[in-house]
């Protein structure tokens, strides 16, 4: 498995990259801190700040650091997961002249910077899935705002604009021939987004851990798509015992009859006990087990190709350590 090879991919071009044997890419941008959620949004721009200084730590120097890229091709990717309609709405919305910040919805809010960010937060996706697939760099955590999980096709909501997970994912698939893709999604919240973006494609799997009943509302175990959704919810109060049942007797059952050609992290730490926006209590250490986890099915079955993106996690300081603590797991996985 993993050398399959899709006919009808994009011819791939060389990659002009230089080769960083089995690093981890860290892969982020300073203009994520410029999508201004206005005073009081959870969604804001400290959770960046937070996370540039625990990854300053000398734990990190090996980590590959990368800008998040403003590419030419970005917009055109977007539509493999959004019409065309929604990125125009989106577009006219964000690139109006802004005082302050515009809501889309009550949740759902951009200011000035925030069109950039946006378009650079997919980049930043394209631009892992280009390293990982070209065996570039082993895996990649993408530090980007806004978030992604909650964004349909022709719908923002839930603090997200467009579904960065479902993008990489599509990318992979369109220009670097993986068959299979999988998202698995352990933030808090259920990633409707992508659950509605990869439904009726059984190449396409989408596995996740979630509380519920909780903010969107979907994510019952009966959602099943094409039998290639696999929801587990977890109830308010559960730790860290439940969530990892939930990944050993469903989540990674599925992923490892599913064969992935790449895995793909909607990384939310919104599930830690001290987050305000949810009632789990998972720790640091849960997410280095789901983290390892994953990455032992992603080595199984994908040279163990893994991009991992930043969706949600409130608490600057648990999500500061729990990004840390996962992005450590990357590395050593990688190594
Ligand atoms: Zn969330």
């Amino acid at each position: 498995m993993g050398e399959r090879v899709n006919m009808a991919a994009e011819k791939p071009e060389k990659d002009h990259g230089s080769p960083l044997g089995m690093a981890t890419l860290l892969i982020t941008h300073p203009c994520f801190v410029n999508h201004d959620t206005g005073f009081g949004h959870p969604e804001r721009p400290d959770r960046m700040r937070a996370i540039d200084k625990i990854l300053s730590h000398d734990v990190f120097k090996s980590l590959v650091r990368e800008e998040a890229p403003l590419r030419d091709d970005v917009e055109e990717r977007i539509c493999l997961a959004h019409t065309e309609a929604y990125l125009e709405k989106i577009r006219s919305i964000a690139t109006a002249p802004i005082d302050g910040t515009r809501h889309i919805d009550p949740d759902t809010v951009v200011s000035e910077g925030s069109w950039e960010a946006a378009l650079r937060a997919v980049g930043a996706g394209l631009h892992g899935v280009d390293a990982v697939m070209s065996g570039r760099a082993a895996n990649a955590f993408c530090q980007v705002r806004p978030p992604g999980h909650h964004a349909e096709s022709e719908r923002a909501m839930g603090f997200c604009l467009f579904s960065n997970a479902a993008i990489s994912g599509l990318y992979a698939r369109a220009k670097h021939g993986a068959e299979r893709v999988a998202v698995v999604d352990f933030d808090v919240h259920h990633g409707n987004g992508t659950q509605d973006i990869f439904w009726s494609d059984k190449d396409l799997f989408y596995g996740s851990t979630h509380e519920m009943p909780l903010f969107p509302g979907t994510g019952a175990i009966s959602e099943a798509g094409v039998g290639n959704i696999f929801n587990a919810p977890l109830r308010a109060g559960d730790a860290g015992e439940r969530f990892r049942d939930a990944f050993e007797s469903r989540i990674l059952p599925a992923l490892h009859d599913f064969g992935p050609d790449i895995v793909l992290i909607s990384a939310g730490f919104d599930a830690h006990q001290a987050d305000p926006l949810a009632n789990l209590r998972l720790v640091e250490a849960d997410f280095m087990w789901a983290t390892e986890r994953i990455a032992d099915m992603a080595k199984r079955h994908c040279h163990g190709r893994i991009v991992s993106l930043l969706e949600g996690g409130y608490d600057l300081v648990a999500l500061a350590q729990s990004v840390a603590v996962h992005v450590k797991t990357l590395m050593d996985v990688g190594a």
